[in-house]
């Protein structure tokens, strides 16, 4: 909206019912930055194709992509740019990006260029991260050829192949990726290397071990615990619907923690009758001020505070998962876990 002239006002709705943030204005502002800063000088902003869908079917018949900003700069300066707009906190590298990179395989289907035109090609990959708080800029580019993106198409295709081919035999790959992979909840494959690697952590370790092999060790073990953090996530979300759609588990439950600040859990009247008596005026406008502001209020004037804490609650916070410790079975063989 905003590259088409449109700055939508704070608290209005998306299409999607979302409401706008300040967070998410000025994130979108870097992407009109970084897209004006690659057009202008060519003076080709109606070069710049938006969320544009685009095939890629010599990766794989029905592959294609939605990017978030591509611009032919090819007659210009020999150059394609595609730039990706992220709003999540985990920091995706523009660096051999496979999204970046099938969106630009998909362009070179598009438009047909000839393999001389696609290996000549300077490729630029943008990865627009306003809120990626990790070491590194918020905005960050790779520049490559097209040329050096064919090993990547390459993998690309060997694998949808492998996966076709095999069908049900097909060797699915486990990493850090599957935190984002829809199927991970019945993916027998994660669960099989989550157990593997249950097991793997529970063996003994040797006290002492050599620098190289701890660091080697290290490496396995982040990968493990990556792979155990997507299978976990997946079951997480599971137990939670189930539960909350009436299940029971006898292991899970579901508990409101505690949020910031207190409500009160007396009528307005009660409220200001309490604060008459302390000479305090609990009153804002037609509603009591709340039970932190009150407390702050006591505290100045020394009144005891425990009153207040009678008078109100915490407010209820998210809800999460707690290890339930209250079973039969751990009330008859009284097991901690
Ligand atoms: S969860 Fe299974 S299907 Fe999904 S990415 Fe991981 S290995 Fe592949």
């Amino acid at each position: 909206m905003m590259l088409n002239g449109y700055t939508p006002a704070l608290g209005e709705l998306t299409s999607e019912g979302i409401v706008i943030t300040d967070e998410m204005l000025e994130g979108a502002q870097q992407f009109v930055d970084k897209v004006h800063e690659i057009a202008d000088p060519y003076d080709a902003m109606h070069k710049v194709r938006l969320e544009e869908t685009v095939e890629m079917r010599g990766i794989h018949h029905v592959m294609f992509g939605t990017s978030d900003g591509s611009i032919d700069l090819l007659e210009e300066c020999g150059q394609w740019h595609l730039i990706d707009y992220k709003f999540g906190h985990r920091a995706v590298s523009p660096f051999e990006n496979l999204q970046l990179a099938s969106y630009f395989f998909g362009e070179c289907e598009r438009l047909q260029l000839t393999e001389e035109q696609i290996d000549n090609c300077s490729v630029f990959f943008h990865i627009v991260q306003p809120r990626c708080f990790h070491n590194r800029p918020a905005n960050m580019t790779w520049e490559t050829t097209g040329k050096n993106l064919r090993h990547l198409w390459r993998a690309m295709k060997e694998s949808a192949l492998d996966a076709m081919t095999h069908e049900l035999g097909a060797r699915p790959k486990v990493g850090a990726w599957c935190r984002d992979c829809p199927g991970r909840r019945a993916c027998p494959t994660l669960r099989t290397n989550a157990g593997a690697n249950i097991d793997w952590i529970n063996r003994s370790w040797p006290v002492e071990m050599p620098l190289d092999a701890a660091g080697l060790e290290l490496k396995f073990v982040e990968a493990a615990l990556a792979q155990l953090e997507a299978h976990a996530t997946g079951l997480r979300e599971q137990v939670e619907h189930g539960i909350e759609t009436g299940g029971y588990c006898p292991d899970w439950a579901r508990e409101t923690g505690k949020g910031r600040g207190r409500h009160w859990t007396v009528p307005a009247a009660e409220v200001f009758a309490l604060g008459d008596m302390a000479e305090t005026d609990l009153r804002k406008q037609v509603e009591p001020i709340t039970p932190t502001q009150a407390i702050e209020a006591f505290k100045k004037k020394r009144f005891d505070t425990s009153v207040i804490e009678e008078y109100s609650a915490p407010n209820p916070g998210s809800v999460k998962l707690i290890a339930r410790t209250d079973n039969l079975a751990h009330r008859v063989f009284g097991v901690k876990s």
